[in-house]
């Protein structure tokens, strides 16, 4: 059986850990191999070879750092289908999404390209007499990568190609539960020309996060996983010093207007709410139809659509949507199914039953799409994230009862509202307490050049991820004041210098 390993300071480390995770095949149910669970003092070898390597690819001039993300986007591009087949693999999402996920990460590593301009200061000439200053962004030093099972190629690389561009050196500690792809994505950073050690790769659990959470060298965590671990990531990194961005669970509300296109906004929802078995952040798990009538239609719109779903493995290309990411997953979303019904929600599309009788795959984590009706806030179902292929419908009475219930949640990651009137979009876009906004777009995932990032507990930290806010983040300002000619004489000044 395989195992999954390490990659520090430019090659492949086997882990001497004995502590090992099964790694499974979600269309087939097997362990497909184990992942190593790396130790704290093997954490601490990829953290000194990320540091060995800070001081020389700090000073490599931007434009040089560019071009190697430049050769290692066109690496990505050869081998995207290797990559999405790993994905897949362990992951289960259908070739295609993995696909999808493997673009937009490869904008990030875009963006990152032209990191020559985007590390321009600025300067002022003549702050004061002969007196200039410029400000310069300068990078952290080693910095740390977390993320979470649902994007293995995506989600890490809406941070470490804008780490490493900006002249940092990067520790990424991948989801245990789809470790391989980081693996391929090390080597072909090192085959793009990336010196060894500025792109290191550490497969584990709690114990070595807390070894990156921890240790002296690492100036900075990015970490995007649920709400729970994002409080504690944030609270232990920053108490040790650290400056942390942790982006957390969601909750995200699609507001259906009464003069909204209804066809449209029924097929907007079943790709927010089903696509990727609804395993993603910015899927949209509750839909709110202002009035009944518009909730009535909605429902009877979306149940055959949702019975109508292709579930299978991604060997078939013909699938729409894949299994769950585990056995152990799959039973907590049926928790949470078995809880909405409990609780007084009607369930009007039962997913439990669904059974794959395809030979190969009877064993496999699927589960079919399921829709609940007449969900109200205090339920489970609508308080938590399923992470699964739920679709909830809280039915409001107004525009204002729209708003009123989605700042009544704890989550602000991600909204959407599907209307014709511009006035109520506008108005909306305004005044909703919510990171990312959609009109008439279902998964508003902003484009790598602007930034990521939700609010309340959507989100710890002070900053958003990728995009201007990216660069930020990785990078601190210094601001450099001078006066020339060097020959001037002036006397000492021991009051605060003003500009007089
Ligand atoms: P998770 O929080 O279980 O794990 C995320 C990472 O944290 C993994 O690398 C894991 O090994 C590590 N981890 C888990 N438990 C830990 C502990 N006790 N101490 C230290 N580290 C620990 O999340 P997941 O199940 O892999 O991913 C799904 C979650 O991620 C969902 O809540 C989803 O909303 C969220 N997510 C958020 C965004 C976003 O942008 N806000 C994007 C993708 C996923």
């Amino acid at each position: 059986m395989k195992t999954i390993s390490n990659y520090i300071d430019g090659r492949r480390v086997t882990s001497r850990s004995r502590r090992l995770a099964d790694v499974f095949n979600p269309a087939t149910g097997e362990v497909s191999g184990q992942v190593a669970l790396t130790d704290g003092e093997e954490v601490g070898q990829a953290i000194a070879a990320a540091a060995a390597a800070f001081p020389a690819w700090a000073a490599t001039p931007p434009l040089r750092r560019a071009r190697v993300m430049d050769r290692f986007k066109n690496l990505l591009n050869d081998h995207s289908d290797e990559l999405a087949a790993l994905v897949s693999a362990e992951h289960g999402k259908t070739h295609d999404d993995a696909l999808g996920e493997l673009t937009r990460g490869i904008e990030v590593v875009e963006f990152a390209c032209g990191i020559p301009h985007l590390l321009k200061g600025e300067f002022t000439e003549n702050v004061g007499s002969n007196v200039d200053s410029h400000s310069m962004r300068q990078p952290l030093g080693v910095v740390a990568g977390i993320t979470p099972f649902n994007f293995p190629t995506m989600v890490p690389m809406w941070m470490y190609p804008v780490a490493i561009a900006c002249g940092n050196t990067f520790v990424l500690k991948p989801s245990e539960r789809d470790p391989s792809a980081s693996l391929l994505m090390a080597e072909l950073l090192t085959e793009a020309g990336l010196p060894a050690g500025v792109f290191n790769v550490v497969q584990g659990d709690k114990e070595a996060v807390d070894t990156l959470l921890t240790h002296p060298d690492v100036t900075a965590v990015s970490f995007v996983g649920s709400t729970p671990i994002a409080r504690y990531i944030y609270s232990t990194g920053t108490a040790h010093g650290k400056r942390v961005q942790a982006l957390g669970g969601a909750k995200n509300h699609m507001v259906i207007m009464p003069d909204a296109d209804l066809d449209m906004a029924v097929s907007a929802l079943m790709g927010a709410a089903y696509g990727s078995a609804g395993e993603r952040c910015m899927a949209i798990s509750v839909a709110v139809p202002v009035t009944d009538q518009v909730a009535d239609a909605l429902v009877e719109r979306l149940i055959p659509k949702i019975e109508a779903l292709k579930i299978g493995p991604a060997e078939d290309r013909s699938s729409e949507m894949g299994p769950l990411v585990t056995g152990a997953h799959r039973e907590k979303v049926v928790g949470y199914i078995d809880a909405g019904v409990a609780e007084g929600a009607r369930l009007v599309v039962d997913g439990r039953g669904l059974r794959m009788d395809r030979t190969g795959f009877e064993n496999g984590f699927y589960l079919g799409g399921s829709l609940f009706d007449h969900v109200t806030p205090e339920m489970s179902i609508y308080r938590e994230e399923i992470f699964g292929p739920v679709l909830s419908v809280a039915r409001v009475p107004d525009y204002q009862g729209a708003v009123d219930l989605i700042h009544g949640h704890e989550y602000g990651n991600g909204v959407a509202i599907f209307t014709r009137d511009g006035d109520v979009a506008r108005a909306f876009s305004h005044e909703i307490q919510v990171g990312m906004v959609g009109v008439n777009v279902p998964i508003p995932v902003p484009m790598a050049f602007h930034s990521f990032g939700g609010w309340r507990n959507s989100l710890f930290g002070d900053h958003s991820i990728h995009g201007p806010e990216g660069v930020r983040f990785y990078t601190r300002i210094k601001t450099v004041t001078t006066r020339w000619p060097s020959g001037m004489r002036a006397n000492p000044e021991f009051i605060m210098p003003t500009l007089g």
